[in-house]
């Protein structure tokens, strides 16, 4: 770089790109270099900060060796896998830049896209989602996710479309507070919104995984939907209420004409109503369960976030950032 190629990078906002990494040692070669060149034509100074989530394969060589070979890189060492957005957290903390960025390490969300949203944030937005055009993922996961995502527009009333997508932005200061959250079972691009003043959406590319399959199983990503869904709102909780109401009317509607028409029939007919009578009961121990289970969810994430445990463990920190 010549002298006034740095001047010109010093006087833009430094980026921090923060990556949650769990087995992905077939992505990491092409992400280090596609992230390295795609911050560098950005011409702002940066680091890349990849938080190690316990990964079992060689993903740890691979980021102590790019964290020395590579004086952006700085890579976090969780002690054992903690899931992503703890991951990303302890990526978060260790973030220096005036800009966070997230992406994921399996190359779905092309580093080349970043630019779009360092752009977004330097014209002073304070939180920038990626909007996944053309999604290369299975019906499988497209549908629930149309679904939580219209619930959070809903609940939360900010209007964002796509609460999947981890390529996004935000201010120091939001992460900031994201930080300063005690919760421990965070959804964070959910958690962002609700610091952001100024947030908006940009469009940006998705790729199919670059290798292996989703670190998410069937059970993990229902736990994630559940964390999402309760993180921020509790107005299920007040649906539930709605729909006690609604099924004790139909309870006292029934019971009332159950009595009415023993009067005018007699016994004959309470016989016949047997059926009636196990429908009604069913449909009111469903309705309870559905509660109790709600009710258990709220109540299983008040008792974690009374416990307070840290999120996460660090067991070393290899590289050092640039920024500092
Ligand atoms: N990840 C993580 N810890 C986990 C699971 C996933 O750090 O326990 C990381 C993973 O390495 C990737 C990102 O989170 O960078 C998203 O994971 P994945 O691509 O498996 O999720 P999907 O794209 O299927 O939603
Ligand atoms: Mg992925």
């Amino acid at each position: 770089m010549s002298e006034s190629q740095t001047n010109a990078a010093a006087a833009k906002p430094s980026l921090s790109v923060v990556i949650p990494v769990y087995n992905e040692e077939a992505n990491l070669p092409a992400l280090l270099e596609r992230t390295l060149a795609a911050c560098r034509a950005i011409g702002c100074p940066f680091e890349i900060v990849l938080a190690n989530d316990g990964s079992r394969d060689k993903s740890g060589e691979i980021l102590a060796k790019a964290a020395a070979e590579h004086p952006e890189v700085v890579a976090v060492f969780l002690n054992r896998n903690y899931g992503q957005h703890n991951a990303t957290f302890a990526g978060y903390a260790h973030a220096s830049g005036d800009f966070i960025v997230n992406i994921d390490a399996d190359l779905q969300n092309p580093p080349e896209e970043i630019h779009k949203i360092y752009e977004k944030l330097a014209a002073g937005h304070d939180v920038v989602a990626g909007r996944r055009m053309h999604r290369q993922d299975s019906p499988l996961r497209k549908i629930p996710s149309w679904v939580v995502n219209r619930m959070i527009r809903k609940s939360t009333g900010v209007d964002m479309h796509d609460y999947g997508c981890m390529l996004r932005g935000y201010t120091r200061a939001v992460v900031q507070a994201m930080l300063s959250c005690e919760e421990r079972t965070p959804f964070i691009p959910v958690l962002a919104n609700s610091f952001a003043s100024n947030p908006c959406e940009v469009d940006v590319a998705h790729a199919e995984r670059f290798a292996g399959e989703s670190r998410y199983s069937f059970l993990k990503l229902v736990n994630l939907q559940f964390d999402m869904l309760t993180g921020m709102t509790t107005a299920p909780l007040r649906a539930l209420s709605f729909a006690g109401l609604g099924v004790f009317l139909i309870g006292l509607a029934l019971s009332a004409y159950i009595v009415v028409m023993r009067i005018r029939l007699g016994d004959a007919w309470t016989n016949d109503g047997v059926f009636t009578l196990f429908a009604v009961l069913f449909f009111l121990v469903g309705a309870q369960f559905l509660g109790m289970g709600l009710l258990g969810e709220y109540i299983g994430r008040i008792f974690k976030n009374v416990g307070a445990r840290p999120r996460y463990l660090i067991q070393q920190i290899k590289g050092k950032s640039p920024l500092k």
